[in-house]
């Protein structure tokens, strides 16, 4: 039902595993019921959306009226011989939506199977993996404007995307409520096997002939070999930004650290891995009580058991700070702190 329910623990709703309330919580299932948030007593608190809380760490209770995306559906609205355009619910768990593509042979999302959240999170963030970012088949996004209380659709252009990035996140934070995204997915698959180790993993499965399904398979098996699972130890994926610095820069640190990595974006600047940084810091396996920096991975920082929120925030502060002192950059949070 729609109707706020108070005092509503988010335990199960955030993949940190942190145990807060909202002062009120709904699920939406239709487009339609959000027209009736301005009724309700519970939208003088604000709303806050809410997908499959991947992406979050919250650090105390939540005073708004979260509102939880469940509006589910795939449907197809258009077809041409080389494209298929998908029109799916903000609410569909973004890995389902990938292995339906998998499955029907529509490619473009292959490279972004297994990322946690919902499909409406996805162009929030632009969510990107394995050289891949989803406002590259991303067509257009419906939303519900709260203040308005009117439905609107951007195209790609409009989404303002970049790297972690996309108007959402800025403009339009807190203001919409994202309730389906439509997809343009190619019938001639394009693969991209170059980033990361796809192409060693397809090649220690003996694969020779590539498939959409074939290097799914392949960004599954990595993942869940590389990543910590939520599920037994709480985390939100990487916690900052990879820092895109001037290329003079780096090649002043580079001479000074040798072996550190850098990608050129473009003639000015490049782009250097967080998670090495942040390693060379000495974070890589922190543990303090409950929380702590992932031992395998320096860019995850990760609950135990019973971390609090606010611990895990100053922790990624100190670590903001050590890499500020010496490297003299500022790394960027990619997990919403709420
Ligand atoms: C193990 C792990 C691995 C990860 N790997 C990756 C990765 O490879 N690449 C990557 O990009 N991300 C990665 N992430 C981060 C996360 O999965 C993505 O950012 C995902 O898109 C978040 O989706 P969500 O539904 O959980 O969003 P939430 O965490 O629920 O919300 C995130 C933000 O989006 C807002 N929001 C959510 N839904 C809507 C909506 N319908 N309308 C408006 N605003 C909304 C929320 O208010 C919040 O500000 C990873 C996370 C984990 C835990």
């Amino acid at each position: 039902m729609f109707e706020p329910v108070a005092h509503f623990g988010l335990y199960p709703f955030n993949t940190f595993g942190m145990d807060v309330e909202a002062a009120y919580f709904s699920s939406v299932r239709k487009e339609e019921e959000l027209l009736e948030l301005k009724n309700q007593d519970a939208y003088k608190q604000g709303i806050f959306v809410l997908g499959g809380g991947s992406n979050i760490l919250f650090t105390k209770d939540v005073s708004a009226w979260v509102v939880r995306n469940e509006i589910k559906g795939i449907e197809k609205i258009k077809e041409d011989n080389a494209h298929v355009w998908l029109k799916v619910g903000a609410g569909e768990v973004w890995h389902l939506f990938v292995l339906y593509c998998v499955d029907n042979n529509y490619a473009g999302v292959e490279n972004l199977s297994l990322i946690p959240g919902t499909v409406g999170a996805a162009p929030m963030q632009n969510i990107g993996a394995y050289g891949v970012e989803v406002k590259d088949v991303i067509e257009s996004v419906r939303f519900f404007n709260i203040e308005s209380g009117t439905f609107e659709e951007y195209n790609n252009e409009a989404c303002q995307f970049g790297y972690r990035d996309s108007v959402f996140k800025r403009l339009l934070k807190g203001k919409v409520i994202i309730t389906s995204v439509v997809f343009k997915l190619n019938k001639v698959p394009v693969y991209n096997t170059s980033y990361g180790n796809i192409q060693q993993e397809l090649d220690a499965k003996g694969i020779t002939e590539l498939s959409i399904k074939a290097i799914s398979d392949a960004v599954i098996s990595i993942r869940s070999s590389k990543l910590p699972d939520p599920k037994v130890i709480g985390n939100a994926g990487s916690f900052f930004k990879n820092p895109e610095i001037p290329s003079s820069q780096y090649q002043q640190l580079k001479m000074k650290y040798p072996d550190m990595p850098g990608y050129k974006i473009n003639e000015t600047i490049t782009k250097v891995p967080a998670g090495w940084l942040i390693e060379q810091c000495g974070w890589k396996g922190f543990r303090e009580n409950d929380y702590g920096v992932h031992q395998h991975q320096a860019l995850v920082l990760v609950n135990y058991s019973k971390a609090r929120g606010a611990q895990i925030a100053a922790l990624s502060e100190r670590i903001m700070a050590s890499v500020h002192d010496k490297f003299n950059i500022d790394l960027e949070r990619e997990v919403q702190i709420v």
